[in-house]
């Protein structure tokens, strides 16, 4: 579906960053069209978060489900598509206009945030979809109080891997450390902190299998280079931490990035390229968690209000909202 309408700022993605980036630009009367492949992001794909300030304990679904009804609610429209790229050109008065070029379509906008986030990697193993959410992980820093008092493992060397051993090492009688080789990528003083009584390394060695019943309950791990040679480990949870899985083919060449393609911006989300903005996990911050994205997303939506005021003479409308216009749940996305 084409629209060649001229939206004041499209958002790509709608995880934690893209829906508050929604709700911060519509709440400015900023023509916003949210162009995603999902509603939710990462943050749709765990039921239990326990984190996100002032709800409690929430599951990802309804927490983001909350995020899109308040982004429609101010206006914000919604397309399911996938970005493929953007095309930058100058108007008449020299200031820059995007094509936003998707699997259905096109859309043209005098602004840009880019919020389409990461994918954890995964080690593609027997069980691992079976048992994501019952006990296999993919962070830390969100699940660990989950396995308070239980033995788990945690596969990865660098930095975030170790990180994690360290911080389940406070709260489980038993941290299995798996690592494909004999040294730690991590920074060494991580990895001297590694020597406690409850952390046991298992180096040169990677997942073959992730067992359970309702929820996972041991791990196969296979020395690398000999399979012959298994060991099965008792653990209630696994901590999958080797690294992100970045899709950054569609803004190539068009705004700086750093050597994890992860995009550069300022404090305020603005990129290189004037007129794009960006925000949460798919920039350079370091910590990727669902109340930092939508923090940067609200940035990054008032910045390009701010910009299209400078650049482009944008007057906001000033709207009075009314809790009227809360939105039938049942509302078609686009
Ligand atoms: C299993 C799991 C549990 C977690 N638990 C917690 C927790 O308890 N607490 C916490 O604070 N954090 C948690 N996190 C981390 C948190 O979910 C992320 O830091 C946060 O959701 C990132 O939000 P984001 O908007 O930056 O990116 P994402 O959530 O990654 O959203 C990216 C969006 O972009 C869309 N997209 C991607 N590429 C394209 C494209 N080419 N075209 C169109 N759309 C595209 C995706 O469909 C998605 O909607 C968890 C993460 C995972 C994976």
């Amino acid at each position: 579906m084409s629209d060649q309408k001229i939206y004041d700022t499209i958002i790509v993605g709608a995880g934690a960053a893209g829906l508050t980036a929604a709700i911060y630009s519509s709440r400015r009367a900023m023509k916003t069209l949210l162009v995603t492949q999902d509603i939710g992001g990462q943050a749709a794909t765990t039921n239990e978060i326990e984190n996100y300030p002032g709800v409690g304990l929430v599951t990802g679904p309804n927490l983001m489900n909350e995020f899109k009804q308040q982004a429609q609610q101010f206006g914000a429209k919604f397309a399911l598509a996938e970005v493929t790229g953007i095309i930058k050109r100058l108007d008449d008065r020299g200031t820059p206009v995007f094509t936003v070029s998707t699997n259905t379509g096109q859309y043209i906008t005098n602004s840009v945030i880019l919020a389409y986030g990461l994918t954890h990697r995964h080690l593609d193993v027997p069980g691992e979809q079976e048992f994501g959410g019952k006990g296999v992980s993919y962070c830390a820093t969100c699940d660990a109080p989950l396995f308070k008092g239980k033995p788990v493992a945690v596969v990865g060397g660098g930095n975030s891997g170790v990180d994690a051993a360290l911080l389940l090492s406070k709260i489980c009688p038993k941290v299995y450390l798996i690592h494909r080789r004999d040294q730690f990528n991590a920074e060494a003083v991580l990895v001297e902190q590694l020597k406690q009584p409850n952390i046991e390394l298992v180096l040169n060695s990677e997942v073959q299998e992730i067992r359970g019943d309702s929820r996972l309950r041991s791990l196969v791990v296979r020395e690398v280079g000999d399979a012959t040679k298994t060991r099965e480990l008792q653990v209630e949870g696994l901590f999958v931490e080797v690294g992100y899985v970045v899709n950054s083919k569609l803004i190539e060449g068009l705004v700086e990035l750093d050597q994890r393609k992860q995009i550069k911006i300022s404090f305020d989300g603005e990129t290189s390229q004037p007129g794009i903005f960006a925000a949460g996990d798919i920039t350079i911050i370091s910590f990727k968690q669902i109340v930092i994205s939508a923090g940067w997303g609200a940035t990054a939506a008032l910045k390009a209000y701010e910009y299209l005021q400078k650049v482009k003479g944008f007057r906001g409308v000033k709207i009075d909202w009314g809790l009227a216009q809360k939105p039938n749940p049942t509302t078609p996305l686009a």
